[in-house]
């Protein structure tokens, strides 16, 4: 099976309001390419570093997003051509990335990221942490960030009912969050769950955004 194949495969298997993020870390840039020229747009990048090395060599109309854990510290990099931060979980973080958006004179679309899954070494809030961070007048004051949806990531696990019941978990904080901070803000409306070995399972539960790099480009 070749990237196209993939692809093709994939978009035929996905609802029409379910976005695909192809994920293309570490992978070479020709391999990249070869899902820019099937078509892809959408590329997700967890490195700030190789995410500017990419933005710089694939062509612009690329709408890169950042789905990794970002270090304040590298905000800076990715702050002039970042569409989307999948990953927002701190304050520090958010305000970071609203200082360098103003530098540009952007508004950085974000998400904030969810903690759902058994393992220690996930990153992301609870809800009340998510509640102190919105808050907060820090927050309020923030005009060169958006808010447009969560993220989160399941257990590495086969247990296919634990990873439902995580995704079904997000989907309920996505509405909490929803009604409580942005019911009047259709802006905020994606739901980042599912990747290459849970997407279908993220979809029943309400995804609008799957996140997929093996199942594209193969094995890392
Ligand atoms: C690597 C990564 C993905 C894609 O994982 P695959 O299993 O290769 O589809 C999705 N989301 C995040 C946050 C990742 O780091």
């Amino acid at each position: 099976m070749n990237i196209a194949e993939n692809l093709e495969k994939l978009r035929k298997s996905l609802p029409g309001n379910v976005t695909l993020v192809a994920v293309s870390k570490t992978k070479p840039v020709a391999a990249v390419m070869e899902a820019y020229h099937a078509g892809q747009r959408i590329f997700g990048e967890n490195k700030a570093q190789e995410l500017v090395t990419r933005h710089a060599q694939l062509p612009g109309d690329v709408e890169w997003h950042f789905i990794g854990h970002l270090q304040t510290n590298k905000v800076k990099y990715i702050a002039p051509f970042i569409s989307l931060i999948h990953s927002i979980d701190s304050l520090g973080l958010l305000a970071e990335v609203n200082r360098e958006a103003l530098k540009h004179n952007r508004v950085i679309d974000c998400f904030l990221q969810f903690y759902i899954a058994t393992e220690e070494t996930k990153f992301g809030f609870t809800p009340d942490e998510a509640r102190s961070v919105l808050d907060s007048e820090i927050y309020k004051n923030l005009k060169n960030i958006r808010i447009t949806g969560v993220m989160g990531m399941s257990s590495f696990t086969d247990d296919e009912a634990l990873v439902r019941n995580e995704f079904r978990t997000l989907a309920g904080y996505f509405r909490l969050i929803r009604s409580e901070y942005f019911s009047k803000a259709d802006s905020f409306r994606e739901l980042s769950m599912g990747m290459s070995g849970d997407y279908p399972i993220a979809i029943a539960e309400g995804s609008t955004m799957v996140r997929i790099g093996t199942a594209i480009f193969g094995d890392r």
